[in-house]
């Protein structure tokens, strides 16, 4: 029988997973020795520790844990022995019902009638009796004293149902040894302070708003600040490489997608179709349009290369554009920027000749280096992903091409060689039509996430009959390589946020510099260094009036601005600024004009730390 769902990932055998479960029981008994006449719900382990549900006769606060955990250690210290007990059907409701645990009796009483058990086991520690499964430690003195931590207080329905009682639970970390848990906690924290939906929310950067609809963000002036210089920088970077841009619309007519091969294939990944309904005299009506909104936007810049006749001397011609696309993400997926349904790529599409592959891929390569250098990222790894040959499903998976597959991985995997790139390989990790390098980034909080991929795709072009005219004389289908090095506009943000743990260098902070005055009359003197600084596009603003210094700069911290300009008599009257960096305790006293250059100079190179001499 199966009583609790092991999500713990350790095996029943395991002595983690016995301490976590005999920590459950020894959490009950101290919370009913403080809470006498509490009821009981569940209490099974869990990936990174245990949790116990109760009906409270006083509620907890977090505040209770200190004497929570002191009680547990005090039966820890007892070495009180578990005894199993396995009791027949009517044995086992007799004794339940001496439990008075009414949800315990309910859940018994199913498993008994329902599933068919023919009975049900106990186990016993001190005066504390549960009904469980076990297994569980031979004698509390087994548990490590400092293993554990108690981590929260959740509301939680009675067996999940929300037609049910509401029960308080309560959540704990437990390992085996007090350095892998403080290790955990630590990184838990971190994970959580760095958390995209938490900062984004108090940056006000993004905003989900269910009447916009699910997943479909709305960005906040902050957000778009980053936005905008996220896309200058992309426009930059592919400018220098012979990006050409493009605007094309969010929608097209469905039939565009059955020729791209999304329709019927991907329809579970698309809005529905908009249908443009004609009426007959009758009243009677038929669809004579349909129009879906774009999942991806090859297909639009396929149009766009086909828009006029191409020679080989127009290759490689590079398509680019910050493409906003719409994918039907299934409900529960949906999560903050991670999964979307309205996302914008910095996308780009590159058509050529077979020869000029492997060149092209290395610059790609390398544009897409100096990006991630931009941002100081350089922790990541490189996965040349193959089709799978073996793999049963493969002719709806990939392509049914295996010389075009056999040759376009290899130009991959010289390019990589001869780069001296190390990889990994990635079988059965290829797109639909063709190989593939994906970009993976080790996060700060240690996960490892893939980031981006470049593409080569020597299949779709033919089935949008693009041609170009080679040096014989004749036409030819190009190549084509897709590639977004900031892969979603939302993904990157997230990524971003977590990353600098909102506190974003200068050049991309959506405020650059906040002024602080002592007192009101040095606002006018202020406001003129604000004009100033906006002349010259840097984002400037004042902080709110009628709060004291001190208030000033905590807010201005809680916004992570990078640098606060604090005002006083003393810099009217000398013509300077006192700056206090974020992350940083000391303060400097300049004049304007040295800050100013100090800055301007920072934000042009896009620096990560601004390089500013008291
Ligand atoms: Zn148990
Ligand atoms: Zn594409």
């Amino acid at each position: 029988m199966s009583v609790f769902e092991h999500s713990s990932g350790e095996s029943e055998s395991d002595e983690l997973y016995r301490v976590r479960h005999s920590l459950a029981h020894v959490l009950a008994q101290a919370v009913l020795e403080i809470r006498p006449g509490s009821t009981l719900g569940f209490g099974p382990p869990i990936k990174d520790g245990f949790y116990y549900d109760f009906v409270l006769s006083t509620p907890l606060t977090d505040e209770d844990f200190p004497e929570i955990e002191k009680r547990m250690r005090q039966i820890i210290k007892k070495g009180q022995k578990f005894y199993r007990e396995d009791l027949s059907a009517a044995d086992a409701l007799k004794r339940i019902e001496e439990m008075k645990e009414p949800y315990k009796r309910g859940y018994a009483e199913e498993l008994l009638s329902k599933h068919g058990l023919n009975g049900l086991s106990f186990y016993r520690n001190g005066t504390f009796l549960d009904m469980c499964e076990g297994p569980h430690v031979e004698t509390t003195k087994e548990i490590p004293r400092d293993g554990f931590k108690l981590r929260n207080l959740a509301g939680a329905y009675w067996r999940g149902d929300s037609r049910n009682t509401m029960m308080t639970r309560i959540y704990a970390w437990a390992f085996l040894d007090k350095e892998t848990l403080d290790t955990y906690v630590t990184n838990f924290l971190e994970a959580q302070a760095r958390d995209h939906k938490k900062l984004g929310r108090e940056l006000s950067i993004f905003k989900i708003d269910n009447d916009i609809g699910k997943g479909l963000p709305l960005w906040l002036p902050n957000g778009t600040v980053i936005r905008d210089e996220l896309e200058q920088l992309a426009k930059e970077l592919e400018f220098k490489g012979g990006y050409q841009r493009v605007a094309t619309p969010h929608l097209a007519r469905q039939d565009l997608y059955y020729t791209s091969g999304h329709l019927p294939y991907y329809a579970d990944g698309m809005y529905p179709p908009m249908e443009l309904v004609e009426h007959n005299e009758d009243g009677t009506g038929y669809v004579k349009e349909s129009y879906r909104l774009r999942p991806m936007n090859c297909p639009h810049h396929h149009k766009v290369f086909a828009a006029e006749p191409r020679s080989y001397r127009d290759l490689p011609l590079r398509i680019a554009e910050y493409g906003q696309v719409y994918r039907f993400e299934e409900s529960g997926a949906v999560s903050g920027l991670l999964r979307v349904r309205g996302m914008c790529m910095n996308d780009a599409h590159i058509y050529l000749t077979e020869e000029q592959v492997k060149d092209e891929f290395k610059s790609v390569l390398a544009l897409y280096k100096e990006a991630y250098g931009v941002f100081g990222l350089t922790n990541y790894k490189i996965r040349l992903s193959r089709w799978d040959p073996e793999d049963p499903k493969g002719k709806e998976k990939y392509v049914d091409n295996p010389p075009a597959w056999a040759a376009s991985e290899k130009i991959l995997a010289e390019v990589l060689h001869e780069l001296d790139i190390a990889y990994v390989e990635g079988p059965g990790e290829a797109a639909f039509y063709g190989p593939k390098i994906d970009i993976q980034f080790v996060t700060v909080t240690g996960r490892e996430e893939t980031v981006s991929t470049i593409q080569l795709d020597f299949a779709v072009p033919a089935r949008f009959k693009l041609k170009y005219v080679g040096p014989d004389g004749r036409e030819h289908t190009p190549f084509c390589i897709h590639r977004a090095p900031f892969s979603t506009h939302e993904r990157f943000v997230a990524f971003l946020i977590e990353h600098f743990a909102g506190a974003f260098p200068t050049w991309l902070a959506p405020v650059q510099v906040q002024l602080l005055t002592v007192s009101e009359q040095y606002d006018d003197y202020a406001k003129a260094i604000i004009q100033r600084l906006r002349g010259k596009f840097i984002r400037a603003e004042l902080a709110s009036s009628n709060e004291t210094l001190p208030k000033k700069i905590r807010e201005g911290t809680v916004k992570k601005i990078p640098n606060l300009l604090i005002i006083g008599e003393r810099e009217v009257a000398d013509g300077t600024v006192t700056l206090r960096r974020y992350g940083h305790k000391d303060q400097n006293t300049m004049t304007i004009a040295a800050f100013e250059s100090a800055l301007e100079q920072g934000i042009r190179s896009r620096s990560l730390q601004l390089e500013i001499a008291g």
